[in-house]
């Protein structure tokens, strides 16, 4: 098959995790006899360099034309780098905000995924832990409180600030249709989280998921309340495969679940809109610190492309070779400095790539 990507390097180490990426997805059109036609899209502090703005037209116009899009990371040191001398609109974050609008990305999907290898770096018990846990959370991105209407006021002298959380059932659906679909991918298993003892949004939502369950007989649904849910995610994290929830609540339960794995380095996500279109890129920021060090850990970006190929491609089985890649490396004990530990062997970024490139096929 052949497909077109928009590749946004981005800024700090964006580039080094993304040709990595790119490395390992050429590999597997070597081997699965596809066609990847990439195209480079300018975004945050490279584009400000170029053009002189976070995101041009024709920026947004390459990514809409593509099938998908893999991204690094954008942005820079906000204390040295000029990019935050300008104002807040025309700095490298204005740019990132300005194409998921523009490219209508409503839902955000975050795996967590704990490897038994690195379960040093998991926080919680043995005894919780267990044998692991393997959930996705899929939270809704353009509404609810963030997008409601907003004032603050002297009300008879005392100020008073409101914020409004509305969902209408299209929006909803949507989502849920997105959660349903992916379980389909997975174990069948979706816990919708919200608060539907106290709000009429929450009441809403869960109406909603319900009706859209029923087209969906092969996979389970259960209901959680956001508050048992924060505890749950500590306390037997193996008992979710897709949540499902709201944008404030998946906002705050998506950090908690990611901090249960450790390793920022290898944490994916993705942002998907109505069709299968979406925007690939790893959970962390664009690490100024270490940037052209050739240390940084490129699987996080590798694990989004993974995902690029499940959600965007259908190419379930070329994603599950991508991931089974990463498993391997980590099980002959190869790491980026960021993971390692005792009696491993290091890595850098352009060795880690090529061993995961080398483990397809
Ligand atoms: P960060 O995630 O970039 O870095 C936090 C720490 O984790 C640093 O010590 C860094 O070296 C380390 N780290 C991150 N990714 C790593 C990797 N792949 N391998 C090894 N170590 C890694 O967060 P920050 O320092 O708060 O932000 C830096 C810049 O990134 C800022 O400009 C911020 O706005 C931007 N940012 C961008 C995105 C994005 O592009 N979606 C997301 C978050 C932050």
């Amino acid at each position: 098959m052949n497909y077109n990507i928009a590749l946004i390097p981005g800024d700090g180490i964006g580039p080094e995790i993304v040709a990595e990426a790119k490395k390992v997805l050429d590999q597997v059109c070597q081997v699965y006899g596809h066609t990847f036609t990439y195209e480079e899209v300018l975004l945050g502090g490279a584009s400000i360099d170029v053009h002189g703005v976070p995101l041009t037209e024709e920026a947004i116009a390459t990514a809409k034309n593509s099938d998908a899009v893999l991204m690094g990371s954008i942005g820079g040191d906000a204390k040295t780098s000029p990019w935050y001398q300008l104002e807040p609109s025309k700095r490298p974050e204005a740019g990132l905000l300005a194409i998921r609008k523009a490219l209508n990305l409503f839902a955000n999907l975050r795996p967590a995924y704990l490897y038994n290898e690195l379960k040093g770096a998991c926080p919680l018990k043995e005894e919780v832990i267990g044998e692991g846990f393997d959930m996705i959370i899929v939270r809704e991105l353009t509404g609810g409180l963030y997008f409601g209407e907003r004032k603050t006021f002297d009300d008879n002298g005392v100020m008073t600030a409101v914020d409004t959380l509305s969902y209408n059932e299209k929006e909803i659906r949507r989502i849920a249709v997105k959660a349903f679909d992916i379980a389909r991918k997975r174990k069948k298993k979706v816990t919708s989280v919200d608060k539907a003892n106290v709000l009429d949004s929450s009441r809403l939502w869960r109406k909603v998921v319900e009706e859209v369950a029923k087209e969906y007989p092969d996979v389970t649904l259960e209901h959680m309340l956001v508050d048992n849910c924060a505890m749950q995610l500590v306390h037997n994290p193996a008992q979710f495969d897709v949540i499902l929830t709201e944008n404030m609540f998946g906002d705050i339960l998506s950090d908690e679940a990611s901090m249960v794995t450790g390793s920022i380095g290898m944490l994916s996500s993705a942002s998907l809109n109505e069709t299968k279109f979406g925007l690939y890129e790893p959970s962390h920021g664009s690490a100024p610190d270490i940037a052209g060090k050739g240390i940084a850990n490129p699987l996080a970006t590798i694990l989004s492309a993974a995902m690029m190929l499940r959600y965007s491609l259908d190419l379930d089985q070329e994603a599950d070779a991508v991931e089974a890649a990463v498993q391997k490396v980590l099980t002959e004990g190869y790491r980026t400095v960021d993971i390692m530990s005792e009696g491993m062997k290091q890595v850098g970024t352009t060795q880690m790539g090529d061993l995961i490139a080398s483990y397809i096929g």
